[in-house]
């Protein structure tokens, strides 16, 4: 089994499988992200607001692997929102990167009281794109009324909507809508570090006994049956470790295959509650914070 591919509703392809960056300190991620180009990974997630655009950009300028190789994903900020402004956030984003031109760039979150804002920065995003200096365009934590405001006053249908999916939030009528519109589901938490990550955010999916019956079941660990799961359902999914070994195991998951009953048990572990943050809560007095020059 190799390497699963995937294909935007634009055409372009991605390494289904990603590396996640968030909490990586800045210190230790050039590692980190050196580490996942060693074990094969050839897609990368970061975001300006994580802090660590620069450290990913110096692990891809050391790694000598040729540009077109490798997919290179980021977010915009909401404090960088406005159709101006989110053109600034291209120039700081590349600027750290080292990059002329981004593979993917989304917009991190709605901005539910200055939707318009929004919906500015995705025009900002419509321009760029046809300008080729990014690839695809989309968006993260869009819920159903966000997405359906998105495609009624915006051109270009978005790419991607990255969101929080793990088997015990698995948000299956937002996958059902993205699917129906062409927008790739893209899993954040993948193997569920939200739920063990923050305290008091109920069981870890890691402990999960019908995941590790299942892995027991593979001789595979249960972020690895996690992954799999993703994958088999067409998924997207980016784990984040700073920790070689985890980097390794979490990219070991082409040599083996859960069956149809197996993803069903998993899929009947969604307890429907989110662990993240409320998209629609989300405002620039609580969340804004300023992302600083290339
Ligand atoms: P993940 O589901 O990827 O879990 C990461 C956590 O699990 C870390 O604490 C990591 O610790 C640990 N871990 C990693 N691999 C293993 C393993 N094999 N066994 C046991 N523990 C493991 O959660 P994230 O929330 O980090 O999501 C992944 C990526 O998604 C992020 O890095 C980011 O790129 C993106 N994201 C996007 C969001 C958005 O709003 N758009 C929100 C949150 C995440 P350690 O590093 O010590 O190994």
């Amino acid at each position: 089994m190799s390497v699963t591919n995937l294909t935007l509703n634009n055409g372009v392809e991605l390494p289904a499988l990603g590396f996640g960056v968030f909490q990586s300190p800045p210190e230790e991620t050039a590692a980190a992200v050196s580490e996942a180009l060693k074990a094969g990974y050839r897609h990368i997630d970061t975001a300006a607001a994580y802090m660590n655009e620069r450290e990913v950009g110096q692990a891809i300028a050391e790694s000598g692997i040729d540009r077109d190789e490798l997919f290179i994903e980021t977010k915009v900020w909401i404090s960088d929102y406005g159709y101006d402004e989110t053109f600034r956030a291209f120039d700081k984003s590349a600027g750290k990167l080292g990059l002329e031109q981004l593979d993917l760039f989304i917009l991190h979150q709605p901005l539910p009281t200055d939707f318009q804002k929004t919906l500015d920065a995705y025009r900002a995003l419509e321009a760029l794109y046809a300008d080729g200096k990014v690839r695809a365009i989309g968006v993260s934590n869009f819920m159903p009324n966000h997405l359906t405001d998105l495609l009624q006053s915006t051109d270009v249908v978005t790419a991607v909507n990255q969101i929080e999916i793990h088997p015990y939030f698995q948000q299956k009528e937002l996958l059902a809508l993205n699917a129906e519109h062409g927008i790739l589901n893209q899993a954040w938490s993948p193997i569920g570090g939200i739920t063990f990550y923050r305290e008091g955010n109920g069981g870890s999916t890691l402990d999960d006994p019908t995941i590790a019956s299942i892995a027991r079941a593979h001789g595979k660990t249960p972020a690895q049956v996690m992954l799999r799961w993703h994958l088999q359902q067409g998924r997207s999914a980016i784990p984040k470790s700073v920790k070689p070994h985890r980097i390794g195991e979490n990219f070991d998951v082409f040599d083996f295959e859960l069956t149809a009953d197996e993803l069903i048990h998993i899929d009947g572990l969604d307890e429907g509650v989110r662990r993240g943050p409320e998209p629609a809560e989300l405002t620039l007095e609580t969340h804004g914070r300023a992302i600083p020059e290339a």
